[in-house]
Order: C-alpha cells, then sequence, then structure tokens
C-alpha cells in the first residue's frame, strides 16, 4: 500500500469500522471484499461508472448480499464457539427482526443463509407477519411475534400454526394472553388435533441498557409484563389447562447497546427469571435475549454512542456464561438462546453512492481587486487594517477585535449610516481576517475551541445529491453517526475541510458530525471539486434502519439500487431496481399524473388561444411537462452527461 493510500485509508477510519469488509486498492478507489473470501473484490467506482453508463445516476444505494451472509455466519459461529468452550447444553438460534429492513432481498438472502443453522424471523406487525408467513423458513426455525397485537394479528399468528410454522406469540400485555386463550378453545373446539401457536411472556427487566435506545429497557419501559403480571399470566394459563403453551421467556432492552457490563446485568436477571419460573415445572424451553448487539458505527471499540466495547465472540461468551452459570446454580436444564439481531446482520451489506453536486460558497476569496477609498467608513478602515497587520503573535487580539467590527458594521447598517457597498467591503474582510487567524491558529500545538468553531463556520459546504431524511434518518434524528468515504482519490491527499449539505430545502438536511476515533469530527477532509469531473462519497452501513424508515421530505424518492455478486472475476450486477420517479412520489401525497397533465394542458390551451403561444411551441411545452412524471427525483449529476 502506498504511503497516501494508507494515510487515507487511516483519515477516514475505514479499517476501524470496516469490519474487513472494505479496502482501498492501488487506484484509489473504494473496494468491497467479499465475506467468503477476502481475495474477491468489487471496485465501487467500476460499479459507478457501469451503472452511469446503463443511464442509473446517483444516488445509488449498493446492495451486497455476501456481506449479509457473512454476518449470519459470524453470529452463528461465535456462538458455536462459545457453546462449545463453556460447555453449554442448550443451542442458538437466531430470529431475524424484519423491521430492520423488510426488504424482500434481505429477508430472502437472510433465509437462505441461515436456513442451515435454523435461523428464523421476527414479526412485529400484522404486515411483516403476512410477508413472514409465506416466505420459505426451514422447519424447525421459529416465527416470533412481538408488538401489540389485537384480535387479527393474533389469528394471523394461528394460521401461521396452523400452515406448519413454529410461531411464538410473544404476550405484551394481559389482554393478548385473554385472546390468544380464547382463541386456542375455538381452534381446538373445530379441530383438537391441530398445531397451536407458542406462548411467550416478555419480561420487564430492571436492567437497563446504555446508549440511545435505553429507554427499551428498565421498569418504565413501554413494553414487557411486570413480576407480578408474569405470575398472573401463569395463572391463567394454569386455569385455562393451556400452561403446555408456554415455551419462550422473551426480554429486550434496546438497540445498539454499547456496553458490555449492562448486557451482563441483562442476562444474569432474565436467566434468573427463567430459572424461577422452570422451578415452577414449567417446561419453557427458549430463553429469547432480544437484539441489541451494537455495530461499531466508528470503530473506536468503545462504549461511546456510535460504537460498542465488545466483538462478537465476547458478547456470545458473556451470554452463554452468564445463562450457563445461573442455570447450574438453580439446577435447571441450559435452554435454548434465540437471538433477535437485526442491525449487527444487517448494517454492514448495504451502502449509499452519491456525487457531490457543487459547493456552496460562502466566502469571496478574491481580495486583490479590493481597494480602500479615502471615503470608506471608519469600521472599513478598522477592518482592513486587522486585515494588513494581522500575524502569528496577534491573531487572537485581532480575530476578537473583527467580531466587535463586525457588529459595529452591522449596527452601521442597520441605522443607515454605511451603504450596502461598504457592508459588503466590511463583510469581505472581516473573513478574510478569519481565514488569516485560522491559519495562524492551525499551526499552533493546541488549538483553542474558539478556532473550532471558526474552523466550521469557514470549512466548505458540498452540495450532495441526497437527502438525508430520505438515506440517513437516524443522522438527522438521532444524531447518528455514520462512516463517509470517497469511493475514489484515495490515493490523493484531502486537502479541503467539508461539511455536507442535502438538497432538500431544510436547514437540517446537513451532515456536520463525523466518526472519529478518539472523538467526533465537526468537518470532514474531503477533496478539492474538479470543474467537470464527479467527486463520489459512500454513506456507509446504511443496511440497518435507514431504508424504511427514510421519509418522503421533498419528495425526493426511493434510490435507485442494484445488487452486487462479488466473484473470481470481480464484480457482477446481478440487479439494478430503478428508484422512484416524480409520479411515484406525486402518488403518494395522492395526486394523480394524469390529472395533473390535463390541468397544466388547459393552462397551455389558454395562452394559446389569448395569443402568447403558438399550437406547435404548446405541444411541445405539454410533451416536455408529461415526460418529467418518469423523471428521477434527484439532480442530474454534474459532468455525468
Ligand atoms: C427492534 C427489535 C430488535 C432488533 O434490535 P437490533 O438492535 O436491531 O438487534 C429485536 N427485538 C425486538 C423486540 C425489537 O423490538
Amino acid at each position: 500500500m502506498s504511503a497516501i493510500i494508507e494515510q487515507t485509508t487511516e483519515t477516514y477510519g475505514i479499517e476501524n469500522w470496516g469490519a474487513n469488509y472494505f479496502g482501498v486498492n492501488r487506484k484509489g478507489n473504494l473496494i468491497v471484499r467479499a465475506a467468503e473470501n477476502d481475495n474477491l473484490t468489487a471496485d465501487v467506482k467500476e460499479i459507478i461508472d457501469d451503472l452511469s453508463k446503463r443511464g442509473i445516476k446517483t444516488p445509488v444505494l449498493l446492495r451486497f448480499p455476501q456481506l449479509l451472509a457473512g454476518q449470519v455466519r459470524k453470529l452463528q459461529k461465535a456462538f458455536k464457539n462459545s457453546i462449545r468452550e463453556f460447555d453449554y447444553r442448550g443451542g442458538h438460534m437466531c430470529v431475524y427482526p424484519m423491521k430492520v429492513n423488510q426488504n424482500r432481498a434481505v429477508v430472502e438472502e437472510y433465509l437462505r443463509e441461515g436456513k442451515r443453522y435454523n435461523f428464523g424471523l421476527e414479526a412485529g406487525s400484522k404486515a411483516e407477519l403476512y410477508a413472514a408467513l409465506a416466505l420459505e423458513q426451514s422447519p424447525d426455525s421459529l416465527l416470533v411475534l412481538n408488538g401489540f397485537k389485537d384480535r387479527d394479528f393474533i389469528r394471523l399468528a394461528f394460521a401461521g400454526a396452523q400452515a406448519g410454522k413454529n410461531v411464538v406469540i410473544v404476550i405484551e400485555k394481559l389482554s393478548e394472553l385473554e385472546n390468544t386463550i380464547k382463541l386456542a378453545e375455538e381452534v381446538t373446539a373445530e379441530n383438537p388435533v391441530t398445531a397451536l401457536p407458542m406462548i411467550g411472556l416478555r419480561v420487564k427487566l430492571y436492567s437497563k441498557g446504555s446508549g440511545k435506545w435505553e429507554k427499551s429497557g428498565g421498569e418504565a419501559a413501554k413494553f414487557g409484563l411486570t413480576t407480578t403480571e408474569i405470575l398472573e399470566c401463569i395463572r391463567r394459563l394454569n386455569e385455562a389447562g393451556r400452561i403446555d403453551m408456554f415455551k419462550l421467556l422473551h426480554f429486550h432492552i434496546g438497540s445498539q447497546l454499547t456496553d458490555i457490563k449492562r448486557i451482563k446485568n441483562a442476562m444474569k436477571e432474565a436467566a434468573r427469571t427463567y430459572a424461577k419460573i422452570r422451578q415452577m415445572q414449567i417446561p419453557i424451553q427458549f430463553l429469547d435475549v432480544g437484539g441489541g448487539m451494537a455495530v461499531d458505527y466508528d470503530g473506536s471499540r468503545t462504549s461511546y454512542e456510535s460504537s460498542a466495547n465488545y466483538n462478537a465472540q465476547e458478547f456470545a461468551n458473556d451470554v452463554i456464561y452468564v445463562i450457563k452459570t445461573v442455570c447450574d446454580d438453580e439446577d435447571v436444564p441450559h435452554p435454548t438462546i434465540i437471538q433477535e439481531s437485526g442491525r449487527y446482520l444487517s448494517a454492514y451489506h448495504a451502502l449509499l453512492v452519491t456525487n457531490v453536486q457543487d459547493e456552496i460558497e460562502t466566502v469571496v476569496e478574491d481580495l486583490t481587486e479590493l481597494k480602500l477609498d479615502e471615503d470608506d467608513p471608519q469600521v472599513v478602515k478598522e477592518l482592513h487594517d486587522l486585515r494588513e497587520s494581522i500575524s502569528a503573535k496577534n491573531y487572537r487580539e485581532y480575530y476578537h477585535d473583527a467580531l466587535e467590527q463586525r457588529e459595529e458594521l452591522f449596527t452601521m447598517f442597520n441605522l443607515g449610516l454605511i451603504s450596502l457597498e461598504d457592508r459588503g467591503k466590511g463583510e469581505v474582510l472581516f473573513w478574510d481576517v478569519c481565514e488569516r487567524a485560522d491559519e495562524f491558529a492551525q499551526q499552533k500545538k493546541y488549538v483553542a475551541e474558539e478556532f473550532d468553531e471558526l474552523r466550521r463556520l469557514l470549512c466548505a459546504k458540498y452540495l450532495t445529491n441526497f437527502s438525508v431524511f430520505r438515506s440517513m434518518p437516524d443522522n438527522w434524528a438521532l444524531e447518528q453517526l455514520f462512516p463517509i468515504v470517497p469511493i475514489h482519490k484515495l490515493n490523493k491527499k484531502p486537502t479541503e475541510y467539508a461539511t455536507l449539505c442535502d438538497i432538500t430545502c431544510d436547514s437540517d438536511g446537513i451532515v456536520d458530525k463525523f466518526v472519529d476515533l478518539h472523538d467526533v469530527k465537526s468537518v470532514l477532509e474531503l477533496h478539492k471539486l474538479e470543474k467537470g469531473e464527479p467527486y463520489y462519497l459512500a454513506m456507509m452501513l446504511v443496511g440497518a434502519y435507514q431504508e424504511v424508515m427514510g421519509n418522503n421530505h421533498n419528495l425526493f424518492g426511493v434510490p435507485h439500487e442494484a445488487h452486487i455478486h462479488i466473484g473470481e472475476d470481480g464484480y457482477i450486477i446481478k440487479k439494478v431496481i430503478q428508484g422512484g420517479t416524480i409520479g411515484d412520489s406525486l402518488s403518494v401525497v395522492r395526486y394523480d399524473a394524469a390529472q395533473l397533465h390535463d390541468q397544466f394542458r388547459r393552462n397551455v390551451m389558454q395562452q394559446i388561444k389569448e395569443g402568447e403561444l403558438s399550437v406547435k411551441e404548446g405541444d411541445k411545452l405539454i410533451e416536455f411537462y408529461e415526460k418529467q412524471v418518469d423523471g428521477y427525483t434527484y439532480l442530474s449529476p454534474n459532468g455525468s452527461e
């Protein structure tokens, strides 16, 4: 690896957060490695150029199913190792929580890989269950149902059991248990030998997770049954003669659990609860430990919100060890552990590539033209003096003086004492003092915080062809960090500091926090934009939660999507799915294209009648308008046509 490539790899932290799936090749392009074989790689820039030639312009979501399968194997192996190491006598199975990414390609790939380990699905709504019931799962896998359930939901669960799936209805509220018992009576009255769903109880643990989702656990959590409610459920099940349906104990203390200590505490509490119930002669088989395995988005391996202070093996070891120890202590059999990890399995496999459209200029750079006049107001002269005499020794003081002079400038302007030209001149001089102050400040070993702020003000703003609300909603809503990397030029040193602005008309549509090993960066090192040459960035690890939570702000639609297989000869584009059109976006908000076309036509006709347009011009206008319905909602990349 060349020294510069080594340097840029470090700047973007690729080896810290990339889980060995990503790297840089000799051309300086970002590559993706096949999970099953490091030597098989795909060049992301080549894929984007290839797609562009086929008319698929950025933004494009690239999906690498092999990475999803790789994560499934990694998790399975970790548990297999721990089970062997600790001589654990129960099994381990996963159920993939569909809410993380319900996309058919994702769920099918997961099931294809997971089949051999009896990995099943978890559904949290009627819509998810409806899909899950038709998908092919291995016969021994579970289909676990969480979330609040009405009678129809429970009825659908019974239908699934009758159709041969190992359905588990996890009771979140007592009323769900009532409905389940009632339906069991009805169904068995008709057919006494038909298969019934199993029942799980979700416990509300006292132990909490850590990080952004810690509300999911603890006494005040939205979900789960208290100890007295659990006992009440058991009483009612006994009373109804249905205690044999109770097979699973469930808990979930939140997503992106950053701290392994918290996880261990929750495991202890849950295992104890399992053991005590088991001692009541109730043969529950499964202990469902929920999801929450975190993705190390910033690569720091800490308990920071965007990270995790453990890896899959450490997680598995702790889960297995704690459950085994508690069960042995209480002298009850080891349960089969069910795990509902979603984020961990699906985050890596998808990345969004898009182009930087332009730079939003904030500072006028050429000051050679600027001349001072005799009759310029005093404040402009002061700023000019500051600019002329700022130095490494006085930059702090001069920067503060400049701030004061700028205040003065605005006050004078608001009082009508200076002209628009004077104000313009003053502002240009002010920003130039700032730039010079920044240059001096950066030369110092220790940069004072006030200059960090200045750097944020001075940095370039790259207008990036995507919607944060559509493609990285957690960055907007929760300030969750995702790694961002150029997909090319990684053999050149990035010389600019920039933040990203998306193309929505929303001042929240920005990215100004970036992953860093020790901190959070407020600016990202990027390359200078070259005229007529596209510059592409990839938003990494966006395969979990982002797609389905992305919204229609400003009617930016679903991006194009391509499925990539990595083989002996590099990449193969397996499938291209066109992104949402302008027509699609409008139908979401209940517009009908035909009706819009009629109305537009009427307007044009009126202009023709009034003699403002010829018939020929009118026809052309109508044709042009109607063609828009099939257009992409995003900007056409610069330099790509
Ligand atoms: C969301 C959810 C999960 C998935 O959590 P991850 O953090 O994605 O692993 C698992 N179980 C339940 C009950 C959930 O609500």
